[in-house]
């Protein structure tokens, strides 16, 4: 069983191509060992634009809500971040998933931060 490998892409593909896919390069026979992206891995860039577009639908939603939900914007993204890393964990999209989990970890620490910023500032206030 051979495959066949795009040396601009850096991606190895089973199926017999005739060209790559992606770049519409010449593709040459894998050799054994050689360092490699799996296509099916996807990318760390898919999974932190992934991360952004989820976060970005979340901004809509103190809208249409109460301010004091901003308290629990760190709860609500665990409703889908939890979710797509499950997803991406079945569909086997590693690169993808350490993306997401990189982004929102990012974001956890922001969220941790502004609450502490804003604990910090009520209790100064005499709350
Ligand atoms: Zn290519």
């Amino acid at each position: 069983m051979s495959s066949l490998y795009c040396p601009t892409c850096d991606l190895i593909f089973d199926e017999p191509v005739a060209e790559c896919p992606a770049c519409q390069g010449p593709v040459e026979l894998w050799v054994e060992g050689r360092a490699y992206v799996d296509p099916r891995a996807g990318s760390i860039s898919k999974g932190v634009v992934l991360c952004l577009v989820l976060h970005s639908l979340q901004l809509l939603v103190p809208l249409f809500s109460e301010p004091v939900m901003l308290l629990f914007v760190g709860l609500t993204q665990a409703l889908y971040v939890v979710p797509a890393i499950i997803v991406l964990a079945i569909q086997g999209k590693t690169k993808t998933l350490s993306g997401v989990l990189i982004f929102s970890g990012v974001t956890f620490l922001l969220n941790a931060a502004v609450l502490g910023i804003m604990c910090g500032s009520m209790m100064s206030s005499g709350y």
